[in-house]
């Protein structure tokens, strides 16, 4: 396994590999690595030939008063874990590369990524599709792996990807979850045993919502009530969002479930946001 820190180093070395014939996957993450990230690793090694896994804690993804400051770095493990795995490249790149003094560049998508995340963290998304189409650039990926846990992030990727014609393969890989149903995340490393419990009813509402679904129900209103007395049972959870929308288009599901139906979960356990989803 390589550990590459220049940008024209991997760019060099993906433009080869290209040449040569090789299907290159690519994984993104800002590290902190845990059994999520690594199931995307499984997942592009069944389709490519290469694994690309880039670290990047990105800056411009953050609000001003988020936790980039604080934000998990594992360095060591993750690169002990991705040797394990069997990952090809870790892609490590210097934050002051990837943002140059001179950087004024920007991609924006305008409609997935003004909803749900977007409302309560209104420059996040154009933080993220313009990282991912510079990595893109440089890892020059066939296939691409992304959660489900962050399905507004896939949606929008999915869409610039369409809309700017990037011939990339988008691969979604299901939310890795701990034992006790919590949706793995390197934010959970931010709660206390008393918030770690509250957090539980984040997927324990995914599972009620389930539950009204198939007992018939299927009254938007009604499930989405039953979902925020859930989760406000508890002095530390205050919601974001919680919505049920169409998961192509992200908008709300006005009246009834649908077949495309998506319950979309945002919610801040005291000082920590955490987000969970789940197809109903
Ligand atoms: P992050 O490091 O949080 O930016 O995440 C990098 C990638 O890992 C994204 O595509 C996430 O959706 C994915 N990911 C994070 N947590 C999970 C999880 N619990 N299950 C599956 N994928 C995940």
């Amino acid at each position: 396994m390589d550990i590459i820190d220049s940008i024209d180093d991997m760019q060099n070395r993906s433009l080869a590999l290209r040449a040569e014939g090789k299907k290159i996957g690519f994984v993104p993450t800002m590290g902190c690595l845990h059994e999520g990230h690594l199931s995307l690793v499984d997942l592009i090694k069944d389709q490519a030939d290469v694994c690309i896994l880039s670290i990047f804690i990105n800056p411009i993804q953050f609000g001003k008063n988020e936790d980039l400051n604080k934000y998990p770095e594992t360095l060591d493990n993750d690169i002990a874990r991705c040797r394990e795995r069997g990952v090809d490249f870790v892609f490590v790149p210097k934050k002051e590369a990837i943002y140059n003094d001179e950087f004024s560049s920007k991609v924006i998508e305008s409609i997935l990524s003004d909803r749900l995340c977007g409302k309560s963290r209104p420059t996040h998304f154009d933080g993220v599709t313009t990282v991912c189409v510079k990595l893109f650039n440089i890892c020059q990926p066939h296939y691409v792996a992304l959660g489900q846990k962050d399905a507004q992030q896939v949606s929008v990727l999915k869409k610039i990807i369409k809309d700017l014609n990037f011939p990339i393969h988008i691969k979604v890989g299901p939310i890795i979850r701990e034992m006790d149903g919590l949706a793995m995340s390197s934010r959970n490393t931010y709660l206390n045993p008393d918030e770690r419990r509250d957090a539980l009813l984040l997927n324990q509402s995914n599972e009620l919502a389930t539950r009204l679904v198939k007992s018939g129900i299927n009254d938007v209103e009604i499930i989405l009530k039953e979902i925020r007395e859930l989760l406000t049972s508890v002095g530390s959870i205050k919601i974001d969002y919680v919505e049920i929308v169409n998961k192509h288009t992200l908008e709300d599901e006005s009246i009834v479930i649908s077949e495309q139906s998506m319950l979309m979960l945002a919610v801040w356990v005291n000082e920590v946001r955490l987000i969970d989803n789940k197809v109903l």
